[in-house]
């Protein structure tokens, strides 16, 4: 645009907070500027270090610009024709010979809801439900727990309502500081600001520690847990409040009237926990027993008190159960239904919750309408005219770990397994043994090399589609346009894929991205009555059934969208990681990002502005363990785990508790999850990236 010409308005690719961001294209050149946009929904013009810097990457030397197909080892450039007649032929070659189960398709938390739409569409047209996203990397548990206790796999309140009623905030195995910035700075702080307290609960200090201790209160609380010990510590929180409960029956420790008229299992909670031992729990937490009564009494005694809840929580083999204590904890004090209360989980991604809303996994069709419910599958049958595999499919760490077995092709839009999932060397050995895999990204990423064809995508500042926040808020993101003429837009490569798959009349063929979001909307109750014009500039939240409807900015206000209309209460009992510190591994490694990095890093650390302020990865290490491991600040150390080791810089630190040390994924040449271990929680699949046993050593370094 020239430079009279308004700035194109659209959403930051980075997080889940969702800010609204204008993007400039230089007048007849390729560079795309940031420009504020001061009065955008969520952010009101405010932006963090990752959201300003986002444009950098959009027209970077890295680009992939023409497909590329693999001959004996190397990557040679290929026409579209060529590229997409060989995905088409050896999606064909592998259903015929192996069956559709043979095929896995990844979806991304950073393309939009249309795409991931027409990809899982796509799964399931070909006959799989194989289809999952990375949400099982961050959220899977969360949402199950949510899901099947409450009725939604969603935060249950908004920021804004959150920032206006909240007096307590518990934030438990979260980081907004780091990690939602905007939303720490913007809602959060306000908050606090205005007399709320915040109690912090982490096994390590960080950017929300530090943020909150603004008002130089004593009022706020950090209470530093073991790795891998939040179910004890919530049950001695919930054994408190109980206990006092007897003691003072008329204080409002618990709410007798909301348990009696909402919820079910309260009985369940109280045998769990009648034999519940509160002393040894907190022992085994770490934490001073008079330090968690007092954290609960500070919840319990608030008028509106809500739980922030994160990865800390929910990447354990025990995830959906830390998420059910807190369910469990917000439903007997009753802080659900309401503004300034519930259980919110805040999302990573800039579409985490809308990939998932969108069916790009493999028990759900769009709406989280289930797989496996005949009406709720005939209804969408109906729409999309063909039928749809009625049990669910692989998870994507499944699919990882049946790659070369019962898997033998991936078709990979927009992500990096390679780095993202755990104990990344086996990855990268499993997808060597696959027959085919099709990569759809912009960069050559460190899953991209173990392709056999990449398809050339655009970048978010390109094109046009939707994407649903953190609190549920689905907007509209904006493009400039193609910079590279040889690329294609996600969308329309999925639908050329898919079309030559399947025929010009299949259901793929879509004018834009409207038409598909119009069909989405067909599909998926939640969505229903929002249109592209009615989301407008400040989007709706959903659910939105109606066109019209205002969308919920909070939950359950008067019933919960489980099968008894009831919130489900469930005790709980302590199950520590499955890898324990021992004599070989005596420590406990746990991993979490930074603010100026993204996950796998394939946009941040091509973002100089971001990679200057952390160009490598580091360890933080308490000073005990540095001094018995004679090692200094700044020197290189080698850490090792069952699964591997990395060398990286230590960083030595009281922020970390003694015997425990912290570490990043975000970097290819030392990945933390080179480390982690890949055993998943039961029921939601989701890895334990928090807590595995390893050791440290000094290093000489590069
Ligand atoms: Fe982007 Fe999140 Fe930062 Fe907002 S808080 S600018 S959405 S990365």
């Amino acid at each position: 645009s020239s430079e009279d010409a308004e700035p194109t308005k659209t959403i930051c690719p980075y997080c889940g907070v969702g800010c609204g961001i204008a993007i400039d294209r230089e007048a007849g050149g390729d560079d795309v500027q940031f420009r504020p946009w001061g009065d955008a929904p969520v952010n009101e013009g405010r932006i963090c270090i990752k959201g300003g810097a986002a444009t950098q990457v959009v027209n970077h030397e890295d680009r992939l610009t023409d497909p590329l197909i693999k001959e004996d080892g190397e990557f040679r450039e290929a026409s579209w024709e060529e590229a997409l007649g060989r995905v088409v032929e050896e999606l064909s070659r592998i259903r015929e010979e192996h069956g559709p189960d043979a095929m896995g398709f990844y979806g991304s938390s950073k393309t939009m809801n249309e795409e991931n739409y027409l990809l899982q569409k796509l799964a399931r047209r070909y006959g799989t439900n194989n289809v999952d996203n990375c949400t099982r990397m961050c959220h899977a548990s969360t949402v199950y727990a949510l899901r099947t206790s409450l009725g939604t796999g969603a935060m249950t309140n908004s920021m804004a309502d959150l920032a206006e009623e909240t007096d307590v905030f518990w934030i438990q195995g979260a980081n907004p500081g780091e990690q939602h910035p905007i939303a720490n700075s913007q809602y959060f702080r306000q908050a606090v600001l205005e007399g709320a307290t915040v109690i912090q609960v982490d096994p390590h200090a960080n950017k929300t520690t530090r943020s909150f201790e603004i008002d130089e209160t004593d009022r706020h609380m950090h209470l530093q847990l073991e790795p891998g010990t939040d179910i004890p510590l919530l049950n001695v929180v919930l054994k408190t409040v109980l206990e006092r409960h007897e003691e003072e029956p008329e204080a409002g420790w618990i709410d007798e009237a909301f348990i009696e008229e909402r919820t079910e299992g309260f009985d369940h909670l109280t045998e769990t926990l009648a034999d519940f031992d509160k002393e040894a729990a907190a022992e085994e937490c770490g934490v001073p027993l008079e330090d968690i009564e007092l954290a609960a009494e500070k919840y319990a005694r608030a008028d509106n008190a809500a739980i922030f809840t994160g990865m800390g929580m929910s990447q354990h083999t025990c995830g959906v159960d830390n998420v059910q204590n807190e369910i469990n904890l917000a439903l007997v004090t009753g802080n659900l239904g309401r503004p300034g209360t519930g259980v919110n989980p805040l999302r990573g991604q800039n579409n985490v919750q809308g990939t998932s809303d969108v069916g790009a996994m493999p028990n759900v069709l769009p709406g989280y309408q289930l797989v496996d419910d005949d009406e709720a599958r005939e209804s969408v049958e109906d729409v999309w005219g063909f039928e749809v595999p009625d049990e669910p499919g692989l998870t994507n760490v499944e699919i990882s770990h049946e790659a070369g077995k019962s898997v033998h092709g991936l078709y990979v839009m927009g992500e990096n397994p390679v780095m993202s999932e755990p104990d990344a060397n086996r990855v990268a050995e499993r997808l060597e043994r696959l027959d085919f895999m099709v990569v759809q990204d912009i960069f050559m990423t460190e899953t991209a090399e173990y392709a056999d064809v990449i398809l050339p995508a655009t970048t978010w500042a390109e094109r046009g589609g939707t994407v649903t926040n953190t609190d549920r808020r689905v907007q509209r993101m904006r493009g400039v346009g193609k910079i590279h003429e040889n690329t294609r837009h996600d969308l329309e490569i999925v639908s050329e894929v898919a079309t030559r798959l399947f025929g010009e009349d299949a259901g793929f063929d879509f004018e834009d991205p409207e038409a598909v979001f119009e069909e989405l909307r067909e599909v998926c109750p939640i969505y229903h009555g929002m249109t592209y014009d009615g989301l407008g500039e400040v989007g709706l939240h959903w659910p939105c059934y109606e066109e019209g409807d205002e969308g919920d900015p909070y939950l359950y206000a008067d019933t919960f969208d489980t099968e008894s209309s009831l919130g489900r209460i469930e005790g709980v009992r302590h199950q520590p990681p499955k890898e324990t510190p021992d004599e070989e591994y005596p420590l406990i490694l746990t991993t979490a990002r930074l603010e100026e990095h993204y996950n796998t890093g394939t946009m941040s650390r091509r973002s100089p502005r971001l990679n200057d302020r952390h160009p490598e990865n580091f360890v933080d290490v308490h000073p005990n363990d540095a001094e018995r491991y004679g090692i200094e600040d700044g020197d290189y150390v080698r850490i090792t785990s069952r699964r591997g080791e990395i060398e990286v810089k230590a960083q030595v630190t009281e922020d970390i508790k003694e015997g425990v040390i912290w570490t990043t994924p975000h970097f290819a040449a030392a990945s933390g999850n080179v480390l982690t271990n890949d055993v998943l929680d039961e029921r939601a699949k989701i890895p334990e990236y928090k807590a595995a046993a390893a050791e440290i050593e000094v290093a000489v370094g590069p």
